[in-house]
């Protein structure tokens, strides 16, 4: 597919860009490897300083990063700009603590002194998704570089300009060439990519089928892979929850980047006899939003990342309601050039109906009634996801209890869910495996090289 521009708004073609050639490939992952050898042997400490003007540039140019975003693949420009700034964040953070993060760590063994050192393990292969264009470049990118690892990125074919942007403040914040290269590959290249004897492993956030794809790949060459994939998250209510912080963040915990989030709460469960008065809630909230130019501070619904986007989720919402869901609330269309969905509430949702068990990528919130606290676990984990799940309960006791249950890799309690550098990211199940941010993200890629003396 080609690498191009559409802006979904307006769903004008704004740029297409030319694809990568094989030379442009090898001669990148020359420079990789070559870079990798010289980091490899430098302290994680020389790197920092680079890392720390990536984060000011993203700071001093927020705004203007945030438009590329924008214009690509159309979130919020508000939204747009709080992207920028948790990239700054993670860079500062990785700048800060990674250092420390790779100190060597001591063993006690009666055989002799020994430790394990945290190393560079070479070139890595990132494969991103478009619906947060820079932090899921970074999430890789910060920690990976403090390790000394280097990077090839393949973003996804319709965020072009945000992957040059990115590219471009590295550049210009001083990140010595070889470190990171964005390229314009396709699918056979990537798989050529990873299959190369300098790449170590490859990083992927995207759907279940790039995820397979790129991890089989992987297995192949006896590549390391993480993944990052989608979810169907559970957001339960609990019989004695604070009904006040239920609605200060149910209708955002499914609206945010208009609903393209994989850890949104995707799946409502309602425990006890408030189901009626929740749906009424949400109905009510999802009603509220206005769609209009992303640009404009005053939108509060903006277009789905692509008209593709938005013609895959009418699929799904019409299959759900063929098959016996009840539209609550929306999905009536938007008049609009925009690829907008309009945010849509839906209940009586069976085991039976596909989207039982499918992701709806977009502002679809669905709804179910449980009697009984074990009854809403039982839902929850009846997936085959298990990224992030929310619980609401005033009981301390109870909410832990309730998330130990879950299968799920994050569960947050009396809140939305929430990405921060310092939590890792990621799930269990067809979610995938591995952790992002954090120092398990640090640790995803380097080699725990014991030493042992005599
Ligand atoms: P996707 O189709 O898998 O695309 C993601 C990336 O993988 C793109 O760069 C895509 O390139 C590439 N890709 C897909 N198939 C490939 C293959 N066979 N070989 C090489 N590269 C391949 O995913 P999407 O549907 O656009 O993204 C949304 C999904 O990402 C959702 O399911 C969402 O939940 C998930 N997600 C997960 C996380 C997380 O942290 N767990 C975070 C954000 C999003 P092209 O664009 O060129 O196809």
């Amino acid at each position: 597919m080609a690498y191009q521009t559409i802006n979904p708004y307006t769903n004008k073609v704004e740029q297409t860009y030319p694809n990568a050639s094989d030379a442009d490939l090898e001669a990148a992952l020359t420079a990789a490897h070559k870079r990798y050898l010289e980091f490899r042997n430098a302290q994680p400490e020389t790197r920092s300083a680079a890392l720390h003007q990536v984060a000011t540039l993203m700071r001093d140019e927020q705004h203007e990063l945030a438009t590329t975003l924008t214009r690509e693949m159309g979130k919020l420009i508000g939204e747009a700009e709080a992207e920028v700034a948790l990239c700054a964040d993670i860079a500062d953070y990785f700048a800060d603590h990674g250092p420390g993060m790779l100190a060597d760590t001591p063993l006690t063994t009666a055989a002799g002194p020994a430790y394990y050192a945290k190393q560079a393990v070479g070139v890595l292969v990132m494969v991103e998704p478009w619906n947060f264009p820079y932090y899921q470049i970074m999430r890789v990118f910060a920690p990976n570089f403090i390790v000394g690892n280097t990077m090839i990125l393949k973003h996804a074919s319709n965020t072009p300009a945000s992957a040059e942007a990115f590219a471009d403040v590295l550049r210009r914040a001083g990140v010595p060439d070889g470190s990171f290269a964005n390229l314009f590959i396709d699918y056979d290249q990537v798989g050529q990519a990873i299959a190369d004897p300098r790449v170590a492993g490859v990083a992927l956030t995207g759907s279940e089928r790039g995820g397979a794809a790129v991890a089989k790949e992987a297995g192949a060459n006896l590549k390391k892979s993480t993944l990052e994939l989608g979810g169907n998250d559970a957001f339960i209510i609990l019989p004695d929850a604070d009904w006040d912080l239920v609605r200060q963040v149910a209708p955002q915990s499914r609206l945010m980047n208009a609903g393209q989030i994989c850890s949104a709460s995707k799946r409502f469960i309602v425990v006890g006899d408030r189901y009626d008065e929740f749906v009424e809630f949400m109905k009510q909230e999802f009603a509220k939003v206005q769609p209009g130019d992303p640009m404009d501070p005053a939108t509060t619904l903006a277009p789905l990342s692509s008209a593709r986007a938005k013609d895959k989720l009418q699929k799904q919402v019409d299959a759900a309601v063929a098959a016996g869901a009840h539209v609550e609330y929306g999905n009536t269309p938007i008049d609009s050039d925009g690829a907008f969905f309009q945010p849509t509430v839906l209940t009586g949702i069976d085991r039976d109906n596909p989207v039982f068990n499918q992701e709806l990528f977009g502002p679809v919130a669905s709804i179910y009634h449980v009697d009984t606290e074990e009854e809403a676990v039982a839902l929850a984990n009846d997936s085959s996801y298990g990224l992030g799940s929310v619980v609401f309960s005033q009981d301390a006791d109870r909410a832990d209890r309730v998330s130990r249950q879950l299968e799920a890799g994050m569960t947050f309690i009396n809140r939305s869910w929430l990405t921060a550098p310092e939590l890792p990211f990621g799930g269990v199940k067809n979610s995938g495996y591995g952790r992002e941010l954090y120092e398990l993200g640090l640790n995803a890629f380097v080699n725990e090289h014991l030493v042992l003396a005599r």
